[in-house]
């Protein structure tokens, strides 16, 4: 096995999956391919959009939330489909009738924002959900989340909306001893400290899971290819929460500052939390792959000598002699955007990916892979929110290309041309970033401005202003 393991030392993800693709093909899909919802393409438009040597720009003809902008481009021919997708829900909560109803994407009430308001103390208030979804061999699972994770979250947002309304209430003093000595105890359990915050993010943790069970489950039935890595952007009572699981970003702009509100979960980064698992359970690493790093690889003529090693929990170097389990092939290979779980799939959480594994072998990567986000809360009440603040929400195709810096000039200069009562100012800003990223074509390549390559990768961006009037 380690010689045919070493043998496909370049193999691709596409090559791993040659397994799962034919017999996934032999079932219907659950969702067509087509490209988010808002964005209304007819087939015409569809077809267009596909068009990988031309790779048109697509920005949304309707209004979004808080006149968000967006666009998207699909890639240079590295899939036969845009994988990436994007999704954009918003919600009216109303406390006192413990309501979340969605607000239609027709209504004349889509892009504005209700503030808390204390209408007979019970707050009534928008909320605003964005997604973004980078899908990874095949469009399927990308798809799929994209039309689901956001029912998935306002059902357990809605199942918790009586215990968020007591917190509320009782976290107004004038209240206390209204509510302070009820049966909340027996009606929702013993809530100690536990912030309103808390249970929002708890909620939307509980549903990233979720959804991966269900694309694990309808996998018997429909042709879910592929994985993806997923964002979420929820703005709701004066704060943004961003859900993160993989290799999508945001970055919020405030006052000329940028403020990361996800990291990239890339095996490397994620190394602590992988390897440890397959010290705990061995038997996922078929006596295959080894938990230790190394700053070389080991051969044969290493055994018996001294070797510079890592293990899970290890921050330094340590010295080994080396042995005949050295020959074994790291986990994890390569370092940052590079690195690799099992010389194969570079995002280390994410949806999807239940059949993926080694080819030929019976070894699967899923236990590795976590659904579980990571969750940032940002205060817009504290922050000082300045007109042109933003948060910019992008797939790799942008962020691999572009540093944090370089958007904030981008999108600095596009909101400077514009009146900032124009609608198109974040729709703008979103199509000159996908602009940069892509490069324009040369000579048969993608090239940007410095004579560097263009992404080669599906590119998609909100730009979403922060200050809502
Ligand atoms: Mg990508």
């Amino acid at each position: 096995m380690l010689r045919r393991l070493k043998s496909h030392l370049d193999t691709t993800m596409d090559k791993f999956l040659s397994t799962e693709t034919k017999d996934e093909n032999s079932k219907p899909s659950k969702f067509e391919y087509s490209r988010p919802e808002f964005l209304h393409l007819n087939d015409e438009k569809l077809k267009v959009s596909q068009d990988f040597a031309n790779r048109p720009i697509v920005t949304p003809s309707d209004q979004l939330p808080f006149n968000a902008g967006y666009a998207e481009c699909i890639n240079g021919g590295k899939s036969n489909l845009n994988e990436d997708q994007s999704s954009f829900k918003q919600y009216f909560v109303d406390l006192e009738i413990c309501e979340l109803k969605e607000v239609s994407a027709e209504s004349a009430d889509i892009g504005k924002e209700t503030e808390m308001q204390a209408i007979g103390k019970v707050p009534k208030f928008t909320l605003t959900y964005f997604g973004m979804f980078d899908g990874h061999a095949g469009p399927d699972a990308a798809l799929m989340t994209s039309r689901l994770l956001h029912k998935h979250i306002m059902e357990r947002l809605q199942s918790r909306i009586e215990v968020i309304k007591y917190k509320l209430w009782s976290n107004d003093s004038e209240n206390k001893t209204e509510n302070g000595s009820g049966n909340e105890v027996d009606k929702f359990g013993p809530l100690g400290n536990i912030s309103v915050d808390s249970i929002i993010v708890g909620a939307v943790e509980e549903s990233f899971v979720a959804m991966d069970e269900q694309i694990k489950r309808e996998k018997s039935t429909f042709s879910i290819r592929g994985g993806c890595a997923v964002i979420v952007a929820i703005f709701a009572m004066g704060k943004l929460f961003v859900a993160n699981a993989g290799d999508c970003r945001a970055v919020v702009y405030n006052k000329g500052k940028a403020v990361r509100l996800s990291r990239d979960m890339t095996p490397y980064s994620e190394r602590q939390r992988i390897l440890a698992l397959g010290m705990a359970k061995p038997e996922l690493l078929h006596e295959e792959f080894t938990c230790y790093e190394y700053l070389k690889r080991v051969t044969r003529s290493d055994i018996g000598k001294p070797i510079l090693y890592r293990g899970p929990f290890m921050a330094g170097w340590g010295y080994k002699i080396a042995d005949q389990d050295d020959l074994k092939v790291p986990l994890i290979t390569s370092t940052g955007n590079k690195s690799r779980l099992m010389q194969t799939i570079g995002v280390a959480r994410g949806f999807g990916d239940h059949d993926l594994r080694l080819y030929d072998s019976n070894i699967f990567m899923k236990p590795f892979l976590s659904a579980y986000p990571e969750v940032c809360v940002f205060d817009l009440k504290t922050a000082d929110l300045q007109t042109n603040d933003v948060l910019v929400i992008g797939s790799d195709g942008l962020w691999d290309l572009m540093s944090i810096e370089e958007v904030y000039k981008s999108v600095n200069n596009v909101l400077q041309l514009y009146d900032t009562r124009n609608l198109k100012r974040y729709i703008s800003a979103a199509q000159e970033l996908v602009t940069i990223a892509r490069g324009t074509l040369n000579g048969g390549n993608w090239k940007r401005k410095n004579g560097e390559p263009g992404s080669f990768d599906d590119i998609s961006v909100f730009v979403i202003p922060l200050v809502h009037s």
